[in-house]
């Protein structure tokens, strides 16, 4: 059962997002899944205050799954006035360019490109 165990790799805002997550590691070669999928077939319509849309994947792709996720929301926070900072170790947000992760306490280089 190891690559038949989904793993829950985004929450997304709504199914709007959701949809476009499942696009984004489809066309990555990922299966994905949106389980709300099932929740509108039973209620034949789209909850309009659905909050966090879970994307799953098989487990075999978590990890390729993360790495197109992470593109894609760099994409989106490209254009906004606040620069997301991450982690490139461990992922873990960063409110600023800190020398050492404060979660896995990697050493970080910030030398721009
Ligand atoms: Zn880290």
């Amino acid at each position: 059962m190891n690559n038949s165990n989904p793993v829950q790799i985004y929450s997304a805002a709504n199914l709007q997002e959701a949809t476009l997550v499942v696009q984004l590691l489809s066309r990555n070669g990922i299966d994905a899944k949106v389980v709300s999928d099932s929740l509108v077939t039973v209620t034949g319509e789209v909850p309009a205050q659905l909050v966090g849309v879970p994307v799953w994947v098989a487990a075999e792709d978590e990890q390729k799954a993360r790495d197109v996720i992470a593109a894609f929301r760099a994409e989106r926070t490209a254009g906004d006035e606040t620069p997301q900072l991450f982690c490139y170790h461990c992922g873990t947000g960063l409110a600023e360019q800190v020398e050492t992760c404060p979660s896995c306490g990697a050493t970080l280089d910030w030398e721009e490109e």
